[in-house]
């Protein structure tokens, strides 16, 4: 599938599972070391077709396309500079995701072990003005490392080597934060052992050949 077209299919899931409302929210691709493609702002992800994105550079300039650059694109041109090995940026509200963002609620305990694979530490951004040279700031201390990250009392940002690959992180987050979010309510949570914890690490470290390390370690 051409790059156009899988990331207007994302798009448009990123709208139909509710992560945004209205004309909130924003998608990009790397299609080259130092160009990407990125949805304009004002426009409804739900709405979004193939010809839509804007071809960027790295330092936020216009190569190709018409309309407005979306607001957001700090965020995403951060990433693509410090992590040469991620091809996809999506930024969203989803509704348990922001809720979690916006509370004091200790966002990393071991509760759900694929999340602890497949997201990792997820990381916890101080408030900043969303658009602004503030906002992606929040995020340098976890860029290095950080796959998820939820932006205190705004959204959250996933990032990946594929488009769809990101976009299954932010569906995981979000259902690991909505199960978050009721634990909480429920006041009797459960976590998973210290002993258990370190015996999924070694499958995870000889299954799936994931690397456990200070950053990633619960
Ligand atoms: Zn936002």
């Amino acid at each position: 599938m051409q790059i156009r077209e899988e990331l207007a299919k994302y798009c448009n899931k990123v709208y139909q599972s509710g992560f945004v409302a209205a004309y909130d929210g924003n998608l990009s691709a790397r299609i080259s070391e130092n160009r990407i493609l990125i949805t304009p702002s004002a426009k409804s992800k739900g709405e979004i077709e193939p010809q839509d994105f804007l071809e960027i550079d790295l330092n936020g300039n216009l190569v190709n396309g018409i309309g407005k650059i979306s607001t957001e694109n700090k965020i995403h041109l951060l990433v693509y500079k410090r992590r040469k090995e991620i091809n996809s940026v999506i930024h969203a509200h989803p509704t348990f995701a922001t809720i979690i963002a916006s509370s004091q609620v200790e966002v990393n305990q071991p509760i759900l072990p694929e999340v602890l694979l497949t997201i990792g530490k997820i990381a916890k951004c101080e408030y900043a003005t969303p658009s602004t040279e503030e906002l992606p700031k929040t995020m340098l201390p976890f860029i290095d490392f950080a796959n998820a990250f939820l932006l205190s009392n705004h959204g959250a940002v996933t990032i990946s080597t594929s488009i769809k690959d990101a976009f299954y992180k932010m569906e995981k987050l979000e259902h690991f934060a909505k199960i978050l979010f009721h634990l909480e309510l429920l006041n009797k949570k459960t976590l998973i052992s210290e002993q258990k914890i370190q015996e999924l690490y070694a499958i995870a470290e000889s299954t799936y050949n994931i690397k456990i390390n200070e950053n990633n370690r619960f």
